[in-house]
C-alpha cells in the first residue's frame, strides 16, 4: 500500500500503467476524430523546404519557424539557392529563432550536400538524411512521414509526454516510445498518429496540466491523476 502524502505536502504523481494493447486503437482512433485535418503547422512547399524548416524548428515554436521561412524562402527554396545565398544570407532571415548560428552553418552545408551527393533532391531514406548535417532520427523521421509518405514516429516532446502520461507507449527515452508507438499503433493509423498525436500534446494534454475534464481520449488513458473541471 502507498504511503499517504505528508500534511501540507503535496502527493507525488503516480506511475502510469501501460495501456493494454486492445485499447491503444480506441485511444487513436478518437485522437483521429477530435483532429480530422491534423498536417504538420510548418509551412512548406517541397520536400527541401520541409527539411529546412524541421532542421529549424529545434528549440523554437513552428510559429516563430514560419516566420522566419516566410523570407528565407522568398529568397532560397532549392538547395543551390541556399548555398548561393550563403551562411550570412540565411542568418539574416532566422536570427529570431534559437541556436540560429549552428542553424544557418548547417542548412547551407546540408544544402551544398544534397547539390553535390543528392542531384539537389532529398533522399527519401532514412541513413541519407541522418548523414547530413543538423538532422537526426527525429527530423528524418517527420521528413521520411510528412514528405514521403512513410509509416514514422518522430518522438517530440509532446509524443514522449503523451507515451508515458496516457500508457499508450511507456518509455525510458524517445527511441523507446518511438518503438513503442511503431508496434503498438496499428500500421494503418501510424502514419497520421504522429499529428494527432503532437496536437492533443499541444492542446490538451499539456505539458504542466492536462485538461482532461475536456479530453476526449480520457475513457483509455491510464493516467491515474486526471485533473478535474476547473471551478
Ligand atoms: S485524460 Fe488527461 S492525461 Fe489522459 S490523454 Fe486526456 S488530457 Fe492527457
Amino acid at each position: 500500500m502507498s504511503k499517504p502524502a505528508a500534511p501540507g505536502k503535496p502527493r507525488p504523481p503516480r506511475k502510469t500503467p501501460a495501456m493494454p494493447r486492445a485499447e491503444v486503437e480506441p485511444f487513436i482512433r478518437a485522437l483521429a476524430a477530435a483532429y480530422p485535418d491534423a498536417r504538420s503547422e510548418l509551412d512548406y512547399s517541397s520536400p527541401y523546404t520541409l527539411l529546412v524548416a524541421v532542421v529549424l524548428s529545434a528549440q523554437a515554436t513552428d510559429a516563430g519557424v514560419n516566420r522566419a521561412t516566410a523570407g528565407l524562402f522568398r529568397a532560397a527554396a532549392t538547395p543551390a539557392a541556399m548555398v548561393a545565398l550563403g551562411v550570412d544570407g540565411v542568418a539574416h532571415h532566422i536570427r529570431s529563432i534559437g541556436l540560429w548560428q549552428g542553424k544557418a552553418k548547417n542548412v547551407v552545408e546540408l544544402s551544398r550536400r544534397l547539390v553535390e551527393h543528392h542531384g539537389g533532391e532529398v533522399p527519401a531514406e532514412r541513413a541519407a538524411l541522418e548523414a547530413l548535417p543538423g538532422v537526426g532520427r527525429k527530423t528524418a523521421n517527420v521528413v521520411l512521414n510528412v514528405a514521403f509518405g512513410q509509416a514514422t514516429m518522430a518522438v517530440d516532446t509532446h509524443i514522449f509526454r503523451l507515451g508515458n502520461r496516457t500508457g499508450v507507449a511507456p518509455g525510458k527515452n524517445e527511441r523507446a516510445v518511438e518503438d513503442a508507438l511503431v508496434k503498438r499503433i496499428p500500421p494503418a493509423l501510424l502514419r497520421d498518429a504522429h499529428h494527432w498525436l503532437i496536437l492533443h500534446g499541444r492542446y490538451v494534454c499539456k505539458a504542466r496540466k492536462p485538461e482532461c475534464w475536456r479530453c476526449v481520449a480520457a475513457q483509455w488513458c491510464r493516467f491515474p491523476d486526471k485533473s478535474p473541471p476547473p471551478r
